[in-house]
């Protein structure tokens, strides 16, 4: 299974992997093969499992949860152990990015900035597997005293979507690890190889067997099965928004499981007259053609000061035209390709529909040929409404929609005017009009002159119809507990039958 592929050539023949289970691989089921977004050609083979497969998964997580091999280690031996993991990914990095970038088609200097982020995140998990603690309660009179203890949850389901399949999984699993609970895990169908390195890495680190298991498949089958499962305490679900609706349903249809959720976003970038505009730009530039804009918390609405909107989004259209499109095998290449076939049908669409709605385009527009693969030029569309559908759907492409506003007011307004809160951002050099709008807009994720900056201390998680829960940093961890109260009579018990 270990195939270290550092160069920068297509693989010979696709990698063929198994599914993690228990321990082990396991495999003879019917294979779904994947093509290179960026090149059109077959890179990986994996197992279409079937419910019967996620059922014995479930069951070797439940065996590993109840034997305490893994919660019943202190929180220091956990530690040590996502620390080893660290270390592995730090050594096969280049490899990870590489099998990212041929499912995923996004840039390979990128895909290893990732691992690096992800390698943090072990690194963080495991401190916070050494702070995990409860509460103590010193007031409730001399004869009680109370302790409140985080508990694992138990065994946790885990769904991830196609767009960082590597990145958003490490800003789970290593806190999901550290509070003590075991999982299974269901990649999307079309970016499952690294899900399934990153059991390897964990084997070798010296995590028990059953505790991380890897079930790879369809979101209808396996997804939807995993999101009913009985046995399954927790779901933490990374997706859209309507599949995160549905996955509300199956659980309180099965077992009310608890559930992390972490969907979509229409993401605003505010940028004040007083701001610098050429950082401002670049931010902006960045922001929305990002993992070619498929990415939750892309800025995707610009709302910007009427007095300089003209002159910045000229600056803008200028800077966005420069970005390197191309071949994600590319060391040069800023914006790689779309990852589906579906979603580059969507975002095509999208761009003719902000044309026929009456928007104008300053940039980009439409498809860019490269002799193979799926690849969309940035796209900036000023003079646009709340009404037209460009500036209210998540697009989930470089598509950028440009509004204007007059007042800070009008611009708290415009920002807040999406069912969405995931992230936002505010270019200003004047610290009251930074500290408000922080305050006012409703994001989970907020940057003030930077745009996607942070680190897996920081928390993630969205407001309103972006989701419920946070992941990463200690407040992931804690999501992963639960909070048990314990009451300790330390004095004469007072009988109550006399
Ligand atoms: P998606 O269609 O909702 O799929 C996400 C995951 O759910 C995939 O693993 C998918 O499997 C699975 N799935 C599909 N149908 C399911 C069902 N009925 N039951 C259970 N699981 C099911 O989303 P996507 O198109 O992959 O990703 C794009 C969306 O994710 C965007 O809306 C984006 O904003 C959101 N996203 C949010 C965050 C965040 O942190 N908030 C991060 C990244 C992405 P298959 O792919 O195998 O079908």
């Amino acid at each position: 299974m270990d195939k270290r592929t550092t160069s920068h050539s297509l693989p010979e023949a696709p990698r063929e992997f198994g599914f993690w289970m228990d321990g082990g691989w396991h495999g003879g089921r019917e294979m779904f093969e994947r093509a290179s977004p960026g090149h059109g050609v077959a890179v990986t083979r994996i197992p279409k499992c079937t419910v019967a497969d996620l059922d014995a998964a479930v069951a070797a997580a439940r065996r590993a949860f109840e034997d305490r091999s893994w919660a019943g280690l202190s929180g220091a031996e956990r530690a040590g152990v996502l620390l080893r993991a660290a270390d592995i990914l730090r050594r096969r990095r280049d490899e990870i990015a590489y099998w990212e970038v041929l499912e995923n088609g996004k840039p390979i200097a990128q895909a290893r900035g990732e691992i690096d982020h992800c390698i943090a995140c072990f690194e963080v998990g495991a401190g916070a597997a050494r702070l995990l603690h409860g509460d103590s309660f010193n007031s409730l009179g001399d004869s009680l005293f109370g302790m409140v203890l985080r508990e694992p949850v138990g065994v946790v389901g885990l769904i991830t979507p196609w767009n960082f399949p590597f990145l958003i999984l490490c800003e789970r699993v290593p806190f999901i690890l550290a509070s003590g609970c075991t999982m299974v895990v269901k990649p999307s169908e079309v970016t499952s190889a690294t899900t399934l390195i990153l059991a390897e890495v964990l084997a070798e680190a010296g995590l028990p067997k059953g505790v991380y298991n890897v079930v790879t498949g369809s979101g209808r089958t396996i997804g939807q099965a995993l999101t009913e499962h009985p046995d399954v305490d927790m779901l933490s679900f990374t997706g859209s928004t309507a599949v995160g609706r549905s996955v509300v349903h199956a659980a309180a249809d099965s077992n009310f499981k608890k559930l992390g959720l972490e969907l979509g976003g229409k993401n605003p970038i505010i940028v004040f007259a007083d701001a610098d505009l050429e950082d401002a730009a670049d931010g902006a530039a960045f922001g929305i053609s990002f993992n070619t804009g498929q990415c939750c918390v892309s800025s995707s609405r610009l709302i910007v000061d009427h007095r300089v909107a003209a002159e910045f989004e000229a600056i803008l259209a200028e800077k966005m035209k420069k970005i390197v499109v191309g071949d994600p095998l590319d060391e040069n290449t800023q914006v790689g390709a779309i990852t589906t076939d579906a979603q580059n049908e969507t975002i095509l669409s999208y761009i003719a529909k902000g044309k026929a709605e009456g928007a104008k385009l300053l940039t980009g527009g439409g498809a860019l040929d490269q002799g193979r693969g799926s690849y969309i030029a940035p796209t900036l569309f000023s003079g646009v409404t709340p009404a037209m559908s460009i500036g209210r759907d998540e697009i989930f492409g470089p598509v950028l929609s440009s509004f204007s506003f007059s007042t800070t007011e009008e611009a708290i307004a415009l920002a807040n005017d999406t069912v969405y809160g995931l992230a936002a951002s505010v270019w200003t050099k004047n610290i009251d009009t930074a500290l408000n709008v922080s305050r006012r807009v409703r994001a989970g994720r907020f940057w003030v002159n930077c745009i996607m900056a942070g680190g897996p201390e920081m928390p993630l998680g969205g407001f309103k119809q972006s989701g419920w829960g946070r992941e990463a940093g200690t407040y992931g961890v804690e999501e992963y507990t639960q909070v048990k109260s314990v009451h300790i009579d330390t004095g004469k018990r007072n009988h109550w039958i006399k």
